[in-house]
């Protein structure tokens, strides 16, 4: 009997570990590989593949999506809603039949506005956990303008390849979070003369990523090379979740509402806007006042607003999410087969240094940190199986780290 060889290699049975029957050959492991990359990079896989990931029966309903949020984000209830929403028919977009009945649902990319530390990125993260999809984090102000010193606004791509293990088609379809889109708001309301580096042109650069197109990325670590292979990522599918504190927008808020004031009608409209909260009267001319371009504003159709965190929430947030602050102190300690509690009046405590220091819900992570660090320096070698964290203690811990200097400097 003639040695069985790879038909593609060449080498025989016994130099290989495995050896693939086919009709009229065989095929070694390494040939396998290398014919599978070769098919991964012409992207012929990556139809077949999209299809096959997604069953519209995995995607959670928009009220699932709201009670998973719920487990790890205090309040910010209309935020919730609308992502789920968007988030939900997101799936559905990408599962529509294509029948040509004309209708095409199209991408429903999101704007949130919320003082900062309010929770936006923590909402986008939370989802893109949920639905186990590739994310990614990057923050406007790193953008310049196309051939300026900075990032163009393509490295979002490669970041989310990055993260998707350079699978195209899994980053086809991430979630992409925008921070602080704000700040690259033009600094007035009227098209510049001069050209606005760090505004207006990478507003323009978002654009077509937002809306989708097919976009050159280079391979891992920057194109050394001009003959080196760009990635081509298409970016239909990305949702762009964009978050802003939006910094004053408040009074753009107020104007407009002011000057819109005329009629009967309005007039009983005013008596009922509650002005300790303007932020939930936002609409997309304010976001245009603020200095974003009708074009951008455009492709993030859903807008909403995040609530800003009043002592009550900061309570909350201290001991209730999921994987509150306090839970994870307490599995640390319990790993080391300590009981640890917290007092009620130490908690109070706590929360009242976060809000005098205006440190937000961000604060309550370095305050309750720095309670904890002696405690944490001693306890895993003292043999005690129960440790309290009363008031009297966090004063003395917080007295001692001297917290108050980070605000005073
Ligand atoms: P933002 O993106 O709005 O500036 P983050 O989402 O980064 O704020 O929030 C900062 C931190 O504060 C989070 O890691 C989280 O621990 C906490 N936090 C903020 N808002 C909430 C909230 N509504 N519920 C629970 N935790 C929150």
């Amino acid at each position: 009997m003639p040695q069985k060889k790879c038909s593609f290699c060449g080498r025989s049975e016994k130099d290989v570990k495995l050896l693939i029957t086919g009709l009229n050959g065989y095929i070694c492991e390494d040939c396998a590989q290398q014919a599978y990359n070769i098919v991964m990079q012409t992207g012929a896989l990556e139809q077949g593949k999209k299809e096959e990931a997604f069953e519209m029966k995995k995607v959670p309903k928009p009220k699932e999506i709201k009670e998973y949020l719920d487990e790890y984000i205090i309040g910010q209830d209309e935020a919730k809603r609308y992502l789920s929403v968007s988030v939900y028919n997101h799936y559905k977009r990408l599962q529509q039949p294509k029948d040509d009945d004309g209708v095409e649902i199209e991408k429903s990319n999101i704007i949130m506005v919320g003082s900062t530390g309010t929770g936006k990125t923590l909402l986008a993260k939370t989802i893109a956990k949920l639905l186990d999809v590739p994310f990614t984090i990057v923050d406007a102000t790193v953008f310049t303008e196309a051939g300026y010193v900075g990032e163009d606004v393509e490295s979002i791509l490669s970041r989310l390849l990055q993260v998707a293990d350079y699978d195209v088609a899994a980053a086809e379809r991430g979630i992409v979070f925008i921070d602080e889109i704000d700040k690259i708001a033009r600094k007035s309301d009227n098209p510049s003369i001069t050209r606005d580096v760090s505004g207006e042109g990478v507003q323009q650069g978002l654009l077509k990523l937002l809306e989708g197109t097919m976009v050159n990325v280079p391979p891992k670590g920057g194109r050394k090379h001009p003959d080196q292979d760009y990635i081509h990522v298409d970016t239909k599918n990305i949702l762009f979740i964009c978050g802003g504190a939006f910094d004053g927008i408040e009074r753009k808020i107020a104007q407009r509402l002011n000057t819109h004031v005329v009629g009967y009608n309005s007039v009983q409209n005013v008596a009922k806007i509650d002005k300790s909260d303007l932020m939930k009267y936002v609409l997309p001319q304010d976001l245009k006042s603020f200095g974003l371009i009708p074009e951008i504003i455009g492709r993030l159709p859903v807008l909403t607003y995040l609530n800003p965190l009043d002592r009550a929430a900061l309570r909350k947030i201290l001991v209730e999410p999921k994987n509150s602050i306090i839970k994870q102190y307490i599995k640390l300690f319990h790993m080391d087969g300590i009981e640890l509690t917290f007092t009620e009046k130490a908690l109070d405590y706590i929360v009242d240094k976060a809000v005098e220091y205006k440190l937000g819900a961000r604060g309550l992570r370095s305050i309750v940190e720095a309670v904890m660090m002696d405690a944490m320096f001693d306890v895993p070698s003292r043999r005690i199986k129960h440790f309290e964290v009363t008031d009297e203690y966090v004063r003395k811990q917080l007295d001692k780290a001297h917290i108050q200097k980070a605000e005073t400097n």
